[in-house]
């Protein structure tokens, strides 16, 4: 059976760069945010989330995510409602994804609120990547164009790395590129002998 591995850490510490080198060591990856993205187009959801927030978060019938971000964005009530249609409906779809990979003996699911949404107890490992906080905050600046204060907001809002490493299965720190090409090829030697063994 296909055994699946989370990958997490905070905004910025580089996931999707470590996702990408298991993609370069053949393990089909999941982006749940960029997935998230998609099926927040999709019929279903876009009548759910009018439904729930009204045609103030629409302009012409387009879902404007940046509305939706500001009416949901501290306001833990709301935000609930966001997730409640948003992630049962990766969560299906993350499902067809596997069975469509059935033949792989691992797959990647990568996400940034892996433990904030419970979902890290579907995993069967789960990988934390890391990087000094001062290196996050300008990586993020750099890459989004967005200033210091609301890197440090998105920061705050996600859970810390002292809350992510005890339920952890590995942590890759991300300081230098070589280091955790090496690192990310390391751990999936390991669980190729822990897959075989199962
Ligand atoms: P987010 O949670 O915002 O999606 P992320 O954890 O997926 O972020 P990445 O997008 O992989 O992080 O990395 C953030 C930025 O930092 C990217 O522009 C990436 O190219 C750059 N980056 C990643 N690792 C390093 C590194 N070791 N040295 C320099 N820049 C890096």
């Amino acid at each position: 059976m296909t055994k699946i591995i989370g990958l997490t850490g905070g905004i910025g510490s580089g996931k999707t760069t470590v996702a990408n080198h298991f993609r370069s060591l053949g393990i089909p990856v999941y982006i749940a945010d960029e997935e998230a993205r998609k099926i927040m187009q999709s019929s279903e959801v876009l009548d759910s989330i009018k439904e729930a927030f009204g045609d103030t978060v629409f302009e012409n019938e387009t879902l404007d995510r940046g509305r939706l971000a500001e009416v949901v964005f501290g306001n833990s009530d709301k935000l609930i409602v966001l997730n409640a249609i948003v992630h049962p409906a990766v969560k299906k779809h993350f499902k067809e994804w596997v069975l469509e990979h059935a033949g792989f003996p691992l797959v990647v699911y990568e996400a940034a609120i892996l433990f904030e949404s419970g979902n890290y107890k579907d995993f069967d490992w789960i990988i934390t990547v890391t990087a000094p906080k001062e290196s996050r905050i300008q990586r993020v600046m750099e890459r989004d164009g967005v200033t210091r204060e609301q890197v440090l907001k998105r920061i705050n809002a996600q859970w810390s790395d002292e809350q992510r490493f005890p339920k952890s299965d590995f942590i890759i720190e991300n300081i230098d590129s070589e280091i955790v090409k090496s690192k990310t090829e390391e751990i999936l030697k390991i669980l190729k002998i822990k897959q075989n063994e199962s």
